[in-house]
């Protein structure tokens, strides 16, 4: 028998049904930062198989687990990343289920975490196990990270990684959600912003005393609305975004004239937008406003910044996904953008590591939703085109 027949005989449904309803039935949720049940149970797993485990942390109770399968040395090696933590459940009267039961309904699997991102943590451990399994010797080797902090910016999980040089290697995949039919290759990228108006106080039955804070906020905010970032719109991912007004506070009491308020703005740039640029078109913005009234004090402050990311579509890697999932799937996944932001800008941007920026099991509409679900069968799918991809990519004997 060939030897990629071997590997994918080893993945069973049964098995990956079991992991992933023991994956949601252990809660990593993020914030506040409770991934160290998941990852003790994540080293477990991977120690049983016989695979070399390294545990890392920046909290102690929030470790990332770097499985090594070492190759021959004679091949590329293989970086596959996913995270453990997922967002908090919300409110219990919107869940049809409990959110950590990992109830089986309809041939899919419900709860906090089933597709973001445990299904394709459960893929990227059944391919591991189906080649350990089927005794494949690789010739490079096969680097699993599976990090804690993902969904509150990565900082203390693959950025830390990669700020420690613990992630090296020829090419890579932010194993996620993309359905199994699109591989992207390029993610969006943010400006957080917070920005200031001051006024001045006044009793609220005489405001012409006053300068109204919350009044020449929401100036602002209209001309936020009307400012069109001038870049080129990126192939994959379209132009740049604004949202303005996702908080705003300001004020004292009812009856006082409000000398200060505060409101957040996200900008999502493309690759090739500069923030230096997206801040000074920011800027000018206020400056045009401030002609027209000359009241508006207004500071703005960053609050953080995102790269975006992006890899040829002609690397290697995607390359070999795409063949992999059409052997698996019988389908050719197209090439497209995300328009969040994935771990792998890490890898790309400052590893330089060429990394899909996100591919695995699950819809995109399914994340951080209520009655978040995956379909079984996609996640059995994903621990196949896994394991051909890391045949494929660390070449074996
Ligand atoms: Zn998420």
């Amino acid at each position: 028998m060939d030897i990629q027949r071997r590997v994918l005989d080893q993945i069973s449904k049964k098995e990956v049904v079991e992991l992933l309803r023991e994956l949601v039935q252990t809660p990593s949720v993020n914030p506040p930062g409770e991934e160290e049940e998941i990852s003790l149970l994540v080293a477990g797993k991977l120690e049983a198989m016989g695979i070399e485990v390294r545990s890392v942390a920046v909290e102690s109770n929030r470790p990332n687990i770097i499985g090594r399968l070492r190759g021959l040395d004679q091949g590329t090696s293989l970086i596959l990343n996913t995270h453990m933590d997922t967002v908090p459940p919300g409110d219990r009267k919107d869940w049809s289920f409990d959110p950590f039961s990992a109830k089986i309904k309809n041939n899919k699997v419900y709860g906090r975490g089933a597709c973001d991102n445990k299904g394709s943590l459960t893929a990227m451990i059944m391919a591991a196990s189906a080649i350990q399994k089927a005794d494949v010797e690789l010739k490079g080797d096969l680097l699993l990270t599976a990090v804690v902090d993902e969904e509150t910016g990565g900082e203390k999980g693959t950025k830390y990684l990669v700020d420690k040089g613990l992630i090296k290697g020829d090419m890579g995949i932010a194993c996620g959600v993309s359905n199994l039919d699109k591989i992207y290759t390029a993610s969006r990228g943010g400006v957080r912003l917070e920005i200031t108006t001051k006024g001045k106080l006044a009793h609220a039955a005489m405001p012409h005393l006053g300068v109204n804070a919350v009044e020449k906020m929401a100036k602002v905010i209209l001309a936020v609305k009307e400012l069109k970032l001038n870049h080129r719109p990126h192939r994959l991912l379209g132009g740049p975004t604004i949202a303005p007004g996702t908080l705003i506070e300001g004020g004292v009491k009812i009856n006082v004239i409000p000398n200060t308020c505060k409101s957040s703005f996200d900008i999502r740039t493309v690759p090739g937008q500069s923030f230096d640029r997206v801040l000074d078109e920011f800027k000018e913005c206020l400056h045009n406003l401030k002609q027209i009234d000359s009241e508006i004090k207004a500071d703005v402050r960053v609050l953080r910044l995102t790269n975006p990311a992006e890899i040829s579509e002609k690397e290697r890697i995607v390359q070999v996904a795409r063949d992999a999932t059409t052997y698996v799937t019988g389908k050719k996944p197209k090439i497209a953008g995300i328009p969040g932001a994935t771990d792998a800008r890490f890898l790309i941007n400052q590893a330089g590591i060429p990394t899909i920026v996100d591919f695995g099991p699950g819809k995109l509409d399914q994340c951080h939703v209520a009655n978040e679900h995956i379909e079984i069968d996609q996640v059995v799918d994903a621990a196949k085109i896994y394991a051909l991809i890391v045949l494929k990519a660390c070449g074996y004997q």
